[in-house]
């Protein structure tokens, strides 16, 4: 008897546990049959110009869930990366993202639309990762030119030697980099001078509040002064008003994305 009221004394205890540890089971059960039952799709949204002209998309992975409807990149992503499911799932986004470039190429061989895809730590540090890529442009007949990797400085930490190198394959295969959410991570200036990138990606939390808040102001500016003196290009995220965007334009930011130029959406409503 005593031995059972522990057990139900500590129950007790564990319940919030238990059902955050059922939850996570069961959504990692769910994300590993979502890519067979082929519930992903991708998302694109425009970055523009100042002039407004599309000079790419992003592609965004969404999950189409039966059970739990529309799922959110930042809450099942994770639980792909932590339960080995994420390098599959990148590689599946990455060869979408190439058939669509591909068609998009052959449909409209005049105006090119370059697609950034996003790739995650656990997948970019695969050993198979790069001979995956080429894999997949050689099989969907994409063109590498106009293929685009949003990177993190996350992935720059550990082996910067392996990672460098990575990138130098990658930019020989012809494929542009973009160092995504940049400001949030921990690159130091000497790291960030031996990158092959082509462009800095300003981080959507500077940029919410620029017109209010100074430090957002100086931070913005800063990453656009580093960005021509390595002589990479800047694009900012989450731009959601032409305010924002004139802002940008006067401190010298003259490419972007945001709600203000169009949200993610199905390829085929792409305007342009
Ligand atoms: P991210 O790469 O920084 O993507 C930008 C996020 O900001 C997207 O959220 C986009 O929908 C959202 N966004 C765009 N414009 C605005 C705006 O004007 N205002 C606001 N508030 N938000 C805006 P989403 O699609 O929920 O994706 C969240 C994150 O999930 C992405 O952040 C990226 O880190 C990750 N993710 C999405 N797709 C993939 C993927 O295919 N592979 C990997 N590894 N990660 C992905
Ligand atoms: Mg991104
Ligand atoms: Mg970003
Ligand atoms: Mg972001």
């Amino acid at each position: 008897q005593a031995k059972k009221n522990g057990r139900n004394t500590f129950c007790l205890f564990t319940v919030e546990i238990e059902n955050a540890v059922n939850f996570r089971t069961a959504l990692e059960f769910d994300v590993r049959k979502a890519i067979d039952h082929k519930e992903f799709f991708l998302h694109y949204q425009p970055q523009v110009d100042l002039q407004g002209q599309l000079i790419g998309v992003e592609a965004l992975l969404r999950w189409q869930s039966p059970e739990r409807g529309l799922v959110p990149p930042g809450l099942f992503i994770p639980v792909a990366e932590t339960c080995g499911l994420m390098f599959k799932i990148g590689q599946w986004v990455l060869r979408q993202a190439c058939e669509q470039s591909a068609k998009w190429e052959r449909e409209r061989p005049e105006k090119p639309i370059v697609i950034a895809v996003n790739v995650s730590a656990i997948q970019f540090c695969n050993l198979e990762f790069t001979s995956d890529v080429s894999h997949i442009i050689t099989q969907t007949g994409a063109n590498p030119a106009l293929l685009k990797m949003e990177l993190t400085e996350t992935m720059m930490v550990d082996d910067v030697q392996a990672t460098v190198e990575k990138m130098y394959i990658l930019k020989r295969l012809g494929i542009s980099l973009s160092l995504d959410d940049f400001g949030t991570g921990y690159s130091s200036l000497s790291l960030l001078k031996r990158l092959p990138i082509d462009q800095l990606k300003i981080d959507q939390s500077f940029i919410k509040d620029i017109l209010v808040d100074a430090s957002d102001v100086a931070i913005a500016k800063s990453i656009i002064a580093l960005g021509s003196a390595l002589g990479v290009d800047v694009i900012a995220e989450g731009v959601e008003t032409l305010e924002v965007r004139d802002f940008l334009s006067t401190i010298g930011c003259t490419k972007y994305q945001g709600y203000a130029f169009g949200r993610p959406g199905p390829a085929d409503q792409l305007a342009y």
